[in-house]
């Protein structure tokens, strides 16, 4: 049965959308994943040798359905497009139990290391995700190549059916190099290491995915990292023609017959957050594809075949070319505001580029940050923003017992970075802003966090760090794991 309802509940807004589907609407994107798979075929990825005669390591999950009281089926995009075309599938990814599937993921994967030609999932931040799966049960997956038998736990009949094709027989060299490579104490370039043909990784790495580039960057050794598609629950949108530019530059090409998109213009030194007010002439502004031009920020509006009109997608766009005539874009920014006390609004992309410019501190220490949220806390006067922050060591080491005043200076420079707004309400002489605190996480943490929200709904292969967290359970389990609290010890400078 075609569901007729797709749901979204994985954007960082953590907002859950429900969106019509129909059976048309399925095939527009099947040709979409069609041309994205031709266009990373024929153009750059071409210059590889031996793609063709390789295998791709792509991780998908699934989650159970969900009937609404009515009878409907929910599904996100990606699991309708798996569940309608199981053919096209690997067996295991039918699992709906994502540790029993993403192991037999893997070890399948690790029994056909030396066919691996590239790696890849849906998000950035799933990659990470999975990387640290590996990193809990190599040792596990190891001993069953070892032994030719998987691990009794693996209970599912997809999953155990799928992996028997593949590990039919003990492999005791194999495990021997995985061990070797899986022991050494920090894992750089794992990703290399253990799938050596790898030409390159995909996952969306731009706008919000950003802050995971340097993670990334750090686990495959410096693959290129190719983010194919821009899109979202409610329409696709462009494909990234370019695959193998460097994940600062990547443009997605607009796909015209996708949906009608519509632009609305942003001043460019605007506050984004003013895309929300509700101005009765915002109509007059709207120009279509054919007429956006470069240079020019927008938020995207789109009408789709499935009844959203002049829908607003909170993404900002940015257009930096055309690819014939058609107009390419850079993925700008979200127009939701993650932070905000009295009247302060601090949207995601200036968090990010606070946290981009305060984690420099730490860099030099061989830390990088794994991933972070926020919430305002407003239960003392005044209220103030909190952090929470999981870092990695190169190393792979144990997070030593930081450093105090360099954390400090971290709260002062995430300060220093927001905005004037922000910067005056926290210079008054009774401030409505106090100090912003950085609670450092223990590690695994926001993997607990993931989890905690897969367990309300959200789907794995769509789930994005929420970086404004609501939920008091949420918070409750970062607030569980915290291991350091910092303040800012200064006050921002308002004059720069
Ligand atoms: P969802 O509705 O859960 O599928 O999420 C859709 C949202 O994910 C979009 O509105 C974007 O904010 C974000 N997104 C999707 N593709 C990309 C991309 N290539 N780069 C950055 N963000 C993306």
């Amino acid at each position: 049965m075609n569901p007729l309802l797709s749901y979204s509940k994985g954007t960082s807004g953590g907002k859950q959308k429900w969106i019509p589907k129909t059976a048309e609407e399925g095939e527009r994107r099947a040709f979409f994943s069609c041309l994205c798979d031709t266009v990373l075929n024929s153009f750059e990825l071409r210059s590889f040798q031996g793609l063709n005669d390789g295998k791709a390591l792509l991780f998908v999950l699934i989650n159970p359905d969900i009937h609404t009281p009515g009878g409907l089926v929910l599904r996100t995009g990606s699991e309708s497009e798996i569940k309608n075309r199981k053919d096209r599938y690997p067996q295991f990814i039918l699992c709906e139990d994502s540790n029993q599937s993403l192991y037999s993921q893997l070890l399948c994967g690790l029994v056909q290391r030396d066919a691996i030609v590239n790696v890849g999932t849906f998000f950035a931040s799933g990659l990470l995700r999975i990387i640290k799966f590996f990193e809990e049960h190599w040792q596990e997956m190891s001993s069953n190549i070892r032994t030719g038998q998987m691990s009794a736990w693996i209970t599912d009949p997809n999953c155990k059916r799928a992996v028997s094709l593949i590990l039919s027989k003990q492999m005791p060299d194999l495990a021997d190099s995985i061990d070797l490579i899986c022991q050494e104490k920090s894992w750089e370039g794992i990703i290399k290491k253990i799938w050596p043909r790898t030409k390159y990784v995909m996952a969306i790495i731009t706008g919000s995915m950003a802050q995971y580039i340097p993670a990334l960057e750090f686990y495959t050794g410096g693959l290129p990292v190719v983010s194919p598609v821009y899109g979202s629950s409610e329409a696709f949108f462009g494909i990234n023609m370019k695959p193998l530019c460097s994940p600062y530059d990547v443009s997605y090409t607009f796909i015209p017959n996708m949906a009608y998109y519509e632009f609305l213009p942003i001043d460019n030194h605007q506050d984004p957050t003013c895309t929300n007010r509700k101005d009765a002439h915002l109509k007059d502004h709207i120009v279509d594809l054919a007429n956006v031009k470069i240079g020019q920020h927008y938020e995207l509006l789109v009408t789709t075949f499935t009844g959203l009109y002049r829908y607003r997608m909170g993404d900002i766009v940015l257009v930096t070319g055309f690819h014939n005539s058609t107009p390419q874009f850079k993925f700008g920014q979200r127009t939701n505001v993650v932070l905000s006390i009295h009247t302060d609004k601090t949207t995601e992309q200036d968090l990010q580029k606070a946290v981009a410019m305060a984690i420099q501190i730490l860099e030099p220490l061989g830390f990088f940050l794994l991933d972070y949220s926020s919430y305002a806390d407003t239960s003392s006067i005044p209220g103030h923003y909190v952090l929470f922050w999981e870092l990695q060591l190169r190393s792979n080491d144990d997070i030593p017992e930081l450093d105090q005043v360099k954390m400090e200076k971290c709260c002062s420079l995430v300060e220093q970075s927001l905005d004037q707004k922000y910067k005056l309400l926290r210079n008054q002489s009774i401030s409505t802003i106090g100090p912003l605190e950085i609670r450092v996480v223990k590690q695994g943490t926001f993997n607990v966090l993931m989890d905690f929200y897969v367990s309300q709904g959200t789907s794995l292969n769509q789930y994005k760090t929420p970086k404004n967290i609501k939920s008091e359970k949420a918070i409750e389990i970062l607030d569980s794991r915290v291991v350091g609290k910092f303040y800012s010890r200064e006050v921002p400078n308002q004059d720069s």
